[in-house]
């Protein structure tokens, strides 16, 4: 059974999609790290994340940076954004994700175009979100439990670009697939949105 589990960024999508690998004995792939690591690749390279080939050429990034602390940072995760927009990019992940997704048994992906584009067959679809206020209010919490001060109106700003960078996107945007459970997490805690979505797909799969 391949769940896919898409959203935007801080939406829960990560927990969510965890909690179901663990729920139904499924491995899990954070698809979003395949593109942190081609963000932090290109800068390593001394590349420009904005040039196609640049992008291109740190897809061949080693497996061991996959584990690197640094693709956590927000300043990654903007160059993640940006190295995403390029179709080649897209491509070159493209049968890494698919390979993962069609294992014997299934998988749980998350990412953003997971039941769009990589697992169109997925057997469940969930499409995790909340408000931009509220997003920015967990990264912010998250960031303050880990020492980094920043200020929330600059997290909020952050946010909301890497949403319009992500949906509107000409290849695979950010967008709920027709056939998945829109889940709002705005007013939901952690286990709330878990136990919501667990209901969810229990009641989905019948
Ligand atoms: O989910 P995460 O914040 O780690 O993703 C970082 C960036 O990678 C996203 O903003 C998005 O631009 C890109 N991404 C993507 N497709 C995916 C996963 C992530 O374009 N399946």
């Amino acid at each position: 059974m391949i769940i896919a589990v898409d959203g935007p960024t801080a939406s829960g999508k990560g927990t969510i999609a965890r909690a179901l690998a663990a729920h139904f004995g499924l491995p899990h792939l954070d698809t979003g790290l395949l593109y942190r690591a081609v963000g932090r690749q290109v800068a390593v390279n001394g590349g420009d994340p904005d040039d196609p080939a640049d992008a291109l050429a740190a897809c061949t990034f080693p497996d061991g940076l996959l584990g690197d602390d640094v693709l956590r940072s927000e300043e990654v995760g903007g160059l993640a954004s940006r190295v995403s927009v390029h179709p080649a990019v897209r491509q070159a992940l493209y049968e890494r994700q698919r390979a993962f997704a069609t294992q014997p048994g299934g998988a749980v992906l998350d990412g953003r175009d997971i039941g769009t584009v990589i697992a169109p067959d997925a057997k469940v679809k969930l499409f995790i979100t909340a408000s931009v206020q509220e997003r920015a209010r967990r990264r912010w919490l998250e960031m303050a439990g880990r020492d980094i001060a920043v200020a929330l109106a600059e997290i909020e700003r952050d946010i909301a670009a890497r949403d319009a960078r992500d949906m509107g996107r000409a290849d695979a945007p950010l967008k709920p697939a027709p056939d998945a459970l829109v889940i709002d997490t705005t007013h939901f805690n952690r286990e709330q949105a878990v136990d919501a979505v667990l209901e969810a797909v229990r009641t989905r799969l019948g």
